[in-house]
């Protein structure tokens, strides 16, 4: 144990000591000494700094020898080890772990009661996801209206659980003969999406999730609304509704799921020949393909090697996407844990993404394709484009774990992954002057690493002390 009650760091007496109550500094809450402290925005790492922590905020980085440091109530010796910046999950919802049915399509309904007390007991679910692997903030970008209590209940802080910035439901526009799932809010026209916007800033929301079936009218009026009360505004942009170029142009700048950008350079010429011709090419007649199980997958990968390497359109969408300084959350999670790529594998919540029963050549044609859409990504990376740490799945910190070592095998450098994860998807949900850098001002969200990811990346899974406005959640000391 390194950990000490009460440390005696510079004048030998401590704040209670009677002879010297007058004149010693007040005793801050925390000091974390000879830590080595990852600069996320440079990829720097800082030897011997102790960082002083009081009332949940970090209130300075010192350097650590000959430093007069103040009497802390607690001293973690982080004899060398590597301090980062906790992470951010800018796409969770929480339908996905409190579902006790799924959609077709993988959405969770949910049947919460939104008593205090079970909003409560639901928020510890969410905590022991979270906070064992480093997530301390998240942002839900779409769960169930009739969940609201529970999701603005939530935006009120506790160290004991992730802080909470909930878009409300998925804004979708309304189709004939189609009834939206409770976590997606129809708006019948502009007025209605304006409406709904402004309806959920008055609760207290300052994200919003644009979701693909909005069409442009809704779109419009619903960013515009949003861009005025100085929200943010993330967009799930596919399937022909609307393309990513039109949504830069109105003036989107945070996008949700890599895929997606297949679909933006694809006409609807080649979209229809390729919905009808990829059951051949995965070996399957189209009256079987609806029941292949997890052909989402093997249907997005196939767009991807249609599109091929160094696809001057998709190089143009990238260009579009640097001049606009938009953002992209990737989620390549939920994709390569179906190809056999990630450290660990969730069991399949329904036959659409049950990827099992994929002959060796479906699973490698869809591995092309996901080879293919990485270097995209890595182009992205390399033009300078934010990227954001990003789930989509049900059991989110473990797949914010493998969503970093996803973007480091693409070949992201791991300082730059901890950026990611930490700064830009800050910057993502608006929320950078609080989070995501060692910086005096900052919430004190931090991981002290027992194995160095940045020498060794496996060291991510391995154990870790994990602090929440400083207070100590886990602790490997
Ligand atoms: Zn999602």
């Amino acid at each position: 144990m390194n950990v000490r009650s009460v440390g005696i760091l510079c004048l030998g007496l401590t704040a209670s000591d009677p002879r010297n109550a007058q004149d010693h500094p007040p005793t801050i809450d925390l000091v974390i000494t000879h830590a080595l402290v990852l600069d996320v925005r440079t990829g720097n790492v800082l030897p011997d700094r102790a960082v002083l922590i009081d009332h949940g905020v970090i209130t300075r980085v010192a350097r650590g020898s000959g430093a007069t440091l103040p009497p802390a109530a607690r001293i973690i010796d982080a004899r060398g080890r590597l301090l980062t910046p906790a992470f951010v999950d800018s796409h969770f919802h929480t339908g996905f772990v409190f579902a006790d049915s799924i959609t077709a399509t993988g959405g969770g309904i949910t049947h919460l009661i939104m008593d205090p007390d079970s909003i409560e007991a639901y928020r510890r679910v969410v905590a022991k996801l979270y906070l064992p692997y480093g997530v301390t903030v998240v942002r839900d970008v779409g769960s169930a209206e009739q969940d609201l209590p529970m999701l603005i209940a939530w935006m009120n802080p506790s160290p004991h659980a992730p802080d909470f910035y909930p878009v409300g439901a998925q804004l979708v526009s309304p189709e004939s003969g189609r009834v939206s799932p409770p976590f997606q809010a129809a708006l019948a026209d502009s007025q209605a999406a304006a409406r709904k916007v402004a309806e959920y800033y008055k609760l207290g929301i300052r994200n919003i999730k644009l979701y693909w079936r909005l069409r442009e009218p809704e779109f419009k009026a619903a960013l515009y609304e949003a861009q005025k009360l100085g929200m943010n505004v993330t967009g799930h942009v596919d399937q022909r509704v609307m393309t990513i170029g039109r949504a830069l142009d109105l003036g989107l700048r945070n996008y949700e799921h890599m895929f997606t950008l297949a679909l933006s350079v694809l006409t609807d010429g080649e979209l229809d020949s390729l919905y009808a011709g990829v059951p051949e090419h995965l070996g399957v007649t189209r009256e079987t393909a609806s029941g292949v199980h997890g052909l989402f997958f093997l249907i997005t990968m196939e767009f991807w090697n249609y599109i091929g390497r160094d696809n001057p359109r998709m190089l143009a969408l990238i260009e579009k996407f640097k001049a606009d300084s938009a953002s992209l959350t990737p989620t390549l999670h939920v994709i390569a844990q179906r190809l056999g790529l990630t450290y660990f594998t969730s069991p399949p919540r329904g036959a659409f993404e049950d990827a099992s029963a994929f002959t060796p050549r479906q699973r490698e044609r869809a591995l092309d394709g996901y080879r293919i859409m990485v270097t995209y990504l890595i182009r992205l990376y390399q033009e300078g484009i934010r990227l954001n740490l990003g789930t989509d799945t049900h059991d989110p910190g473990q797949a914010g774990l493998s969503e970093m070592l996803l973007l480091h095998d693409a070949g992201i450098p791991m300082a730059a992954v901890f950026k990611i994860a930490t700064l830009t998807s800050a910057q993502d949900i608006g929320q950078e002057a609080r989070y995501g850098t060692i910086e005096a001002g900052k919430r004190a969200d931090l991981i002290l690493f027992d194995r160095n990811p940045l020498k060794d990346p496996r060291g991510l899974l391995g154990p870790k002390t994990v602090i929440k406005d400083g207070v100590v959640w886990s602790n490997t000391n």
